[in-house]
């Protein structure tokens, strides 16, 4: 398989580095301290086309490979990876879901404003006793002929502060078990949508996560995403490529910490000498690049699959399982190299340390994934 990048793939990759660089990497620092994502760069954002990156041209997306995505969220989440998981959510979840599930109402209302990055996506399905076991979750949808009426609450909902838009999953047969779950399209400023306070998080902080409950919340029967009592396999499907996006995220967060630590080893002085000169931190630098390199030729394996048509969700499940952990390992390395001065915040590596943690987490825990692809092992 061929892993080296188009053209156009690579000017998208080169574009979207000058952005990071330049608009998020000098103040991500503040974004992470402040808990916030500037409405702002989300506006430049859509204006380069970010929000309907994989959106087909005819409903306003740029209608470009996955492929090409990654390497534009490799880059940001490089400079700011809360930031980048706010995109990432959006696109490969949200938009994804309704380009793929939706019906033609369904796209024609919601794709263009969502490709604009007008109205920004969310994903709720984890709920606070339903997280790795998603078909026991107890949000309910009760069909009440031309509506439906959903009732339930979400947790760690990405995005929750300013989405218009929320992929909910709800229980539309209680006795159905994984067979029994629906998924919807709701507007956030329906009634009975209440939204909860920001979680306080250890990373990623530039993203807005909360909880969002549903009272009694009035669902038009035309907001169905896909068949009824299907939304577990839509959920499923949509987690395998979400977690290629989430590889691409640690591999962002594991370079720029890999890139600061070889920078600062050069810079660093003891016993009269840069500390890169020393064998020991050579050997750390040589690692950390293997690392990185075999995560991203991973992910690129995986994303490819996905682009061409092929069953990915196995390469996907170990893409994400080895680039969460090489991440914690990368970013880990960075602070030690740094010494006491990568404990700090001035230093960008201490926030890459709290922000990779983050990775093996959602979208699947590193279990999920173990068990996903332990599962398909097995089979064979
Ligand atoms: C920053 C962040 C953003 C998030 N964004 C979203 C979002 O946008 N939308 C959304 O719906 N959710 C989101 N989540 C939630 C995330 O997907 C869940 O936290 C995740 O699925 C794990 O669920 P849980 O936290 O309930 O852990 P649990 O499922 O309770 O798991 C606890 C531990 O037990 C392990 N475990 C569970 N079952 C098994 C098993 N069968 N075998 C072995 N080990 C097992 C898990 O791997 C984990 O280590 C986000 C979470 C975070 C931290």
């Amino acid at each position: 398989m061929d892993f080296r990048l188009s053209e156009e793939e690579l000017e998208f990759k080169q574009m979207a580095r000058e952005f990071a660089e330049k608009r998020l990497y000098p103040r991500a620092l503040e974004f992470d301290e402040e808990e916030i994502t500037p409405p702002e760069l989300i506006k430049e954002c859509a204006e380069l086309g970010y929000f309907g990156f994989t959106v087909p041209e005819e409903y306003g997306g740029l209608g470009l490979s996955s492929t090409a995505f990654m390497g534009v969220l490799e880059e940001l989440c490089s400079a700011c990876a809360g930031f980048g998981i706010m995109l990432s959510v959006h696109t490969s979840l949200t938009c994804e879901i309704i380009r793929l599930y939706g019906s033609e109402d369904l796209k024609q209302r919601y794709l263009p404003a969502m490709a604009a990055g007008e109205k920004i996506g969310a994903y709720c399905v984890t709920e606070p006793n339903a997280g790795t076991d998603l078909a026991s979750l107890s949000a309910t949808a009760v069909d009440k002929g031309d509506h439906y009426v959903v009732n339930g609450t979400k947790t760690f909902v990405t995005n929750a502060g300013y989405a218009d838009v929320l992929i909910v999953f709800a229980k539309t047969d209680p006795d159905g078990g994984h067979g029994g779950i629906s998924c919807f399209v709701i507007d956030k400023n329906t009634e009975g949508v209440v939204l909860g306070q920001p979680e306080k998080k250890c990373g990623l902080r530039a993203s807005d996560t909360r909880e969002i409950s549903f009272s009694d919340v009035r669902v038009p029967k035309e907001n169905l995403c896909g068949e009824v009592d299907k939304g577990f396999y839509i959920a499923v499907n949509i987690l395998n490529s979400g977690r290629i996006g989430v590889s691409f995220q640690a591999v962002g967060i594991a370079q720029a910490a890999f890139d600061e630590a070889l920078k600062y080893s050069k810079e660093r002085v003891q016993f009269g000498q840069p500390i890169a000169n020393f064998q020991a931190i050579q050997f750390k630098l040589a690692d950390m690049a293997t690392q990185v390199e075999a995560a991203r030729l991973m992910a690129y394996r995986a994303v490819r699959m996905k682009d061409a048509g092929q069953p990915y969700h196995r390469e996907a499940s170990m893409a994400k399982l080895f680039a969460t952990r090489m991440a914690g390992f990368v970013c880990n390395e960075a602070v030690q190299i740094h010494g006491g001065y990568g404990y700090i915040k001035e230093y960008p590596v201490e926030r890459y340390f709290r922000d990779a943690r983050a990775v093996g987490l959602y979208e699947g825990t590193s279990e999920a994934q173990q068990m996903v692809i332990s599962r398909d092992l097995l089979k064979e």
